[in-house]
């Protein structure tokens, strides 16, 4: 027998007939579970007609496509727990989604089921600014906190390029990073405690609680959901910490002919003992897209960018400036540019951020690759990427968190032609291959979701792999949210699809 959770936890709760299914035959949600439904959320806050179903029918991973039987766009926790509870009766697979920002496919309904769509649920319920917290619902889009605080001279610090769109119950799904989290950490560093709908419909609180109250002793079940991929439960109202906003920025821009030189001065630069807010990446192929699309100035002949923001007190952050500069410098940068304004600051990051909404100006389709290696082999990852670039010919930009050694290969394919789609993923995993052979991993911050689940075992032994199952059995013994996700033995729709296409 296989031992995997869609092996014997199916065979007990009825899913295991479902997982035997081949994945074109998806679970049917039934005219009475509609109606159903509807009572609970109101009409207008269910969809299942196959037109506006098709907007839910991947996230930002497009490789793979699947509609849901029904979205429920809840707007309280009463309403999310009443709709878990009848899909638990019902035996259906529930999806947990925000945003659909994901670039794993971690909310594709590979079965079919009821996506449940947390956007509705988008108020700030307060903020604490004594004690420098807020509380939010899950749908709470995460630039719209820090929008909210900034004049009271704080921020929320996790900042993924995404998060003008993206929901804060979809980061603690995927324990989002962004690129100032070298500094400050990701995520899970800065929720304190959540309420949750579990998959038997009991709501939950875990970690602090808003009225002030501590956790109770006891294991960190807080820091165990936080990157579940939505597989523990729906999260519909979170504590957040809040941070002081720095009192002074100095960002810089490094122009370097080769990766290499620039990968060399993101070690030494943390080897000299400087912890910039954030140390971001970019090579020549898409400083080129970035340039045409936003027109910032960019050198278009460089061989790679690299933007290093310090922050912190003012005091201290010329002569922190100065040392970064001197080793730029000895890496043979061409020239450091120091932002000379607020603006000129925000204009950086506003490229930096849209840097993958640039790619359309390259090619009609991308896959993001999501990977992690020790900083000191970023040139070896960097030069990989270029021969699986030759090797396979589609051109892969690379724009990324390099501070953290996490990289994001953009490699660009035309999904009309199925002999690229076949080599966009092949190289993809090649990438992500040479990640886990140089001590690192296959996901930085964009999750396992079903793109990633055949490394899993690559990255984790079997034993390791059955401790993460049984703890999902914990939550959810049924099997039943966010199913065939991140686990290997899951069913994933990739292979058909792609064979679909290649018959096409
Ligand atoms: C242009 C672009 C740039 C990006 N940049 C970054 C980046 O810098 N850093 C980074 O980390 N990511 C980045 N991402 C990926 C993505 O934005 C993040 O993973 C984000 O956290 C997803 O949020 P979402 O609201 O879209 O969630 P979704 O995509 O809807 O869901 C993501 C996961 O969370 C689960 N989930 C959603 N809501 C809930 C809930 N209420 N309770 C429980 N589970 C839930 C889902 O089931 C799913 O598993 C980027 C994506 C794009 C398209």
């Amino acid at each position: 027998m296989e031992r995997n959770i869609f092996g014997e936890l199916d065979r007990k709760a009825g899913l295991g007939e479902n997982a035997a299914v081949p994945a074109e035959t998806p679970v049917v949600v039934s005219d009475s579970v509609i109606r159903k439904l509807r009572l609970i959320v109101g009409d207008e806050n269910v969809l299942c007609e196959a037109a506006q179903l098709l907007v839910y029918e991947c996230d930002a991973y497009t490789l793979e496509k699947r509609l849901p039987g029904a979205v429920v766009l809840p707007q309280t926790t009463d309403e999310v727990a009443r709709i878990v509870k009848l899909c638990a009766e019902n035996n259906l697979p529930v999806i947990p989604r925000g945003a659909g920002t994901s670039l794993s496919g971690t909310v594709l309904a590979v079965t079919g089921g009821v996506m449940i769509a947390v956007t509705r649920m988008n108020q700030i319920v307060n903020v604490d600014y004594p004690n420098r917290r807020a509380l939010v619902e899950a749908g709470v889009v995460n630039a719209w906190i820090t929008n909210r605080v900034k004049g009271e001279g704080l921020l929320y610090a996790p900042d993924p390029s995404s998060q003008p769109a993206c929901t804060i119950g979809g980061n603690v799904g995927t324990n989002s990073g962004g690129p100032h989290t070298l500094k400050y950490g990701v995520t899970t560093n800065h929720i304190l405690g959540f309420e949750m709908v579990l998959p038997d419909g009991q709501i939950i609180w875990l970690g602090t609680e808003p009225d002030g109250g501590e956790p109770l002793e006891g294991y960190d079940l807080r820091g165990a959901v936080i990157g579940s991929e939505g597989m523990f439960g729906i999260v519909t109202r979170i504590l957040l910490r809040l941070v002081r906003a720095p009192e002074g920025y100095k960002t810089m821009l490094g122009v370097f002919e080769s990766v290499d030189d620039a990968s060399q001065t993101v070690s030494d630069i943390i080897g000299a003992g400087i912890v910039p807010g954030a140390l971001e990446m970019m090579d020549q192929l898409i400083t080129q897209a970035i340039e045409e699309a936003y027109h910032f100035g960019f050198p278009l002949d460089a061989g790679a960018l690299l933007i290093v923001e310090l922050d912190g007190l003012n005091a201290g952050l010329t002569a922190q400036a100065e040392e970064v500069i001197a080793i730029c410098k000895k890496n043979h940068a061409r020239e450091v540019r120091t932002a000379k304004s607020e603006q000129e600051r925000a204009d950086l990051w506003k490229c930096r951020k849209r840097a993958f909404g640039a790619i359309g100006r390259l090619s009609p389709s991308y896959l993001t690759q999501d990977g992690v290696v020790p900083r000191s082999k970023l040139p070896e990852i960097m030069r990989f990427i270029q021969s699986v670039s030759t090797k396979y010919g589609l051109r892969i930009p690379n724009v990324f968190h390099a501070g953290d050694g996490n990289i994001h290969p953009l490699i660009l394919f035309d999904d009309r032609e199925p002999d690229q789609v076949q080599k966009a993923v092949q190289a993809g995993e090649e990438i992500l291959g040479k990640c886990v052979e140089l001590g690192g991993s296959v996901t930085g911050e964009h999750g396992i979701g079903i793109e990633k689940i055949d490394f899993m075992a690559r990255q984790f032994s079997a034993e390791t792999l059955d401790v993460m199952m049984a703890l999902r059995r914990v939550f959810d013994p049924d099997a039943r949210f966010n199913p065939h996700k991140m686990f290997p033995g899951a069913k994933r729709c990739n292979e058909f699809i792609l064979k679909k296409r290649a018959a096409a």
